[in-house]
């Protein structure tokens, strides 16, 4: 496996900006994973694993070390239940997985990523979690290369949250236990596949862009309650906002689709997302009182660069539709 030097990653991500990454290689192999590992030891760089790119703003100024793109894609079944490798790409499991007439990954479909980053971050989409289904898994220590295999609980996995976040190992591959059914059976899973990508191409935007910016609220963070329930919906307040294909900066703009979404047009720096995103913070504070945190991972800057819960200094100069709470839930949030 070759170790590339100068890689620019804006090809390599979804918002299609930021700049090179130092180091840079594509392991297909557990061997090439730990000669990767060894090198970045050896040149005390750091690490970045990079999956499809569909969830992080890369610096302008780049990564100043190795970015470990996976490139492993195997996938094998046994009776019920299916491992996939990190880099294997989520629809390519949902599909693979339908055609052997195992069902219950077909929600997720049409949410770009590879096995890794939705590993990572617990994909979800309305009430499924990735977690519902993964029973265990194989993963590379960072410091000693060392493989291990673990099972569920050692993800401690929650909404946006799992262990791979403290970033000490690394994804090798993932197994999980789906529904073995029949053809007809499956064929009604195909059809819930085909009508989620349906309704997801007309609703969300479906390049240059990160998926949702922002994550919802925990329910401790929010005040508002409607139907009984907190409003932790951050689409919801962001809609209020009235910023939905209205509030831009720079080469950065929010989708007219969903409020909650960011899209970059032609000559897009990762600072007009920045910007952006803290205008955002600001219009929420602002109105409701609460900050926005970021579901999108920020690759190559030094700290966080958004605004933090310590923020307190905030100005109100924006042009912005009053506040108005509504007892309705009409639409649709995720
Ligand atoms: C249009 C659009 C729609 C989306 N809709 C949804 C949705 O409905 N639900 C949802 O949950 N998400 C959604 N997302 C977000 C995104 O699809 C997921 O977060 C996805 O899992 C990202 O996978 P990736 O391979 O691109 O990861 P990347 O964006 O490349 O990386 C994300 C994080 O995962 C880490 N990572 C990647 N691989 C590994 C590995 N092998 N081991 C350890 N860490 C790793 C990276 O270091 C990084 O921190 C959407 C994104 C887009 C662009």
């Amino acid at each position: 496996m070759k170790i590339k030097q100068n890689i620019s990653l804006k090809e390599k991500n979804w918002f299609k900006t930021g700049g090179t990454t130092k180091y840079y290689c594509e392991p297909k192999t557990e061997n090439d994973f730990k000669i990767a590992l060894n090198f970045a030891s050896k040149n005390e760089s750091n690490i970045f694993i990079l999956g499809k790119g569909a969830n992080i703003l890369v610096s302008d100024n780049g990564f100043d070390g190795l970015t470990i793109c996976p490139q492993n894609k195997n996938i094998k079944i046994d009776n019920n239940t299916i491992t996939a490798d990190s880099g294997v790409e989520i629809q390519e499991l949902i599909d693979y997985s339908l055609n052997n007439n195992l069902i219950g990954l077909e929600d997720f479909s049409h949410i770009p990523g590879t096995i890794g980053g939705a590993t990572y971050i617990n994909i979800h989409y309305f009430d499924k979690f990735l977690s519902d289904f993964l029973i265990k898994a194989k993963v590379i220590n960072k410091k000693t290369a060392e493989i291990i295999e673990i099972n569920k609980d050692w993800f401690n996995f929650g909404y946006d949250q799992s262990t791979l976040q403290k970033k000490e190992y690394y994804l090798i591959n993932a197994t999980f236990k789906l529904k073995k059914v029949n053809e007809i059976k499956t064929a009604y899973a195909k059809g819930r596949r085909d009508e989620i990508i349906r309704y997801r191409k007309r609703q969300y935007p479906n390049q240059n862009t990160c998926g949702s910016f922002f994550r919802n609220f925990h329910e401790n963070e929010v005040d508002l309650i409607i139907n009984n329930k907190k409003m932790t919906f951050v689409a919801y307040y962001l809609d209020k906002l009235g910023i939905k294909g209205n509030l831009q900066f720079g080469n950065a703009q929010i989708s007219y689709k969903h409020a909650n979404m960011i899209i970059t047009k032609n000559n897009a720096k990762s600072s007009d997302v920045i910007q952006l995103a803290k205008k955002i913070q600001k219009l929420m504070l602002d109105n409701y009182g609460i900050i926005p945190f970021a579901e999108c991972q920020f690759i190559g800057f030094k700290d966080c660069p958004l605004l933090n819960s310590n923020y307190k200094q905030h100005r109100n100069n924006y042009s912005l539709l009053p506040h108005q709470p509504s007892n309705e839930h009409k639409s649709v949030y995720k």
